[in-house]
């Protein structure tokens, strides 16, 4: 029998609203061909919240968001404020708002690289090919600490702060994770230095022997940036905190070639988040020209975190590697290979995927 959920699209700025319209089209086919009954509401995050409410997270927004099952996000930001780091009221301040009172604590970013996307990331379509890496990033840390100035702004201090309890219940989300894909964690940390890291290792150490079928490494944080590089298929599933996270997932987002393809979730234990990891782009907001897979790609993440559907989440990937197979591409990941006819814009690409579903 199908599932029936509730989902929340928040286009929010910029490319937001031309990227959503194709991740939610692909859910209305899988629910059409699988049987599901997935019913939508919209609402504003962002600049346009701003504008039409004064607030970059409107209260009507944040009752939406907990009423619903998941959550499809585009992007927020505009030009206006990437120029005035001064403005008080920001359209970032919806995201962060909206993790906060969600309760995200867990950030994942999976990095799976399309074949016939290789020889768009700067590595060796050797070193790369095959990965298929699952960054579990804690969303608290130093972010989130006391932040000081002495009073003569000389000295700065910023609290990095872990409690067992913020360790647990990721490490927990992560192996639960790992045992779905190769029984493999690598937990990242930098244990021979930070007293937070200790606390780190000394959690996962105790939370691993819960979890016997599962292989552990734990890795300092150098040396996991430049495994990385250097070979990224030994990564499975990756541990780390938020602040080694937001780095180490930058850097692997860099070997995957392009910010279009790559997706994100926000997950804790309720509603969960789900996004491409690129911001609007307003150079080319309103113009045809984005990609939509990274959303599209969200989807099938929704999908398989917060509703079990792998099997359908499994569809969608194999449609967006058809598309690819077929030589289709967006400006983003055409290269001087791409046939002109194929080189597409949001809309046209969003169909081929739908063809191909
Ligand atoms: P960006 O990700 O918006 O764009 C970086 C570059 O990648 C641009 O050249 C853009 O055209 C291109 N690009 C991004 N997504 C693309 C897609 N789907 N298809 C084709 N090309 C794509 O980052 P930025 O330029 O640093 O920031 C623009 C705005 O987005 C800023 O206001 C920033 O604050 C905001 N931002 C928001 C988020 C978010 O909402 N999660 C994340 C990052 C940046």
């Amino acid at each position: 029998m199908g599932l029936s959920k509730k989902i929340l699209v928040i286009p929010g700025d910029g490319i937001g609203a031309e990227v959503t319209t194709w991740g939610k089209a692909v859910l209305e086919k899988i629910a059409a061909v699988y049987g599901h009954t997935f019913t939508y509401d919209e609402a504003l995050m962002g600049h346009v919240a701003i504008e039409a409410t004064g607030s970059p997270l409107p209260d009507e927004t944040l009752e939406k968001a907990k009423a619903s099952d998941a959550i499809l996000f585009g992007a927020v930001g505009h030009a206006k404020y990437d120029n005035d780091p001064t403005a008080k009221v920001r359209p970032e301040q919806g995201l962060l708002g909206i993790r906060k009172a969600l309760g995200l604590y867990a950030n994942l970013r999976p990095i799976v690289l399309f074949d016939e996307l290789l020889d768009a990331s700067s590595l060796k379509p050797e070193i790369l090919k095959g990965t298929d890496i699952l960054f579990f990033r804690e969303t608290g840390d130093v972010y989130f600490g006391e932040k000081k100035r002495s009073d003569d702004r000389n000295t700065g201090s910023d609290l990095m702060i872990y409690h067992r309890y913020e360790v647990e219940r990721i490490a927990r989300k992560a192996y639960e994770a790992a045992r779905l894909r190769s029984h493999r964690l690598c937990s990242v940390d930098k244990a021979n230095v930070l007293e937070t890291s200790r606390l780190w290792r000394e959690v996962v150490q105790e939370i691993a022997k819960e979890y016997p079928d599962v292989e552990t490494e734990h890795m300092f944080v150098d040396n996991a940036a430049m495994q990385l590089v250097k070979n990224p298929k030994k990564f499975d599933v990756v541990l780390t905190a938020n602040l080694f996270g937001d780095i180490l997932t930058d850097e692997a987002s860099q070997i995957a070639g392009s910010m279009g393809m790559l997706a994100s979730a926000s997950i804790g234990d309720g509603t969960g988040f789900f996004e491409p990891i690129h911001g609007s782009a307003h150079d080319i907001a309103g113009q045809d020209k984005a990609n939509p897979l990274a959303s599209i790609l969200s989807v099938a993440l929704m999908l398989e975190i917060s509703f079990g559907l792998k099997e359908e989440a499994r569809k969608i990937t194999e449609a967006i590697d058809k598309t690819l197979k077929a030589g289709y591409r967006t400006g983003d990941i055409a290269d001087s290979k791409t046939e002109k006819d194929k080189i597409l814009g949001t809309t046209a690409m969003g169909k081929k995927v739908l063809e191909f579903l």
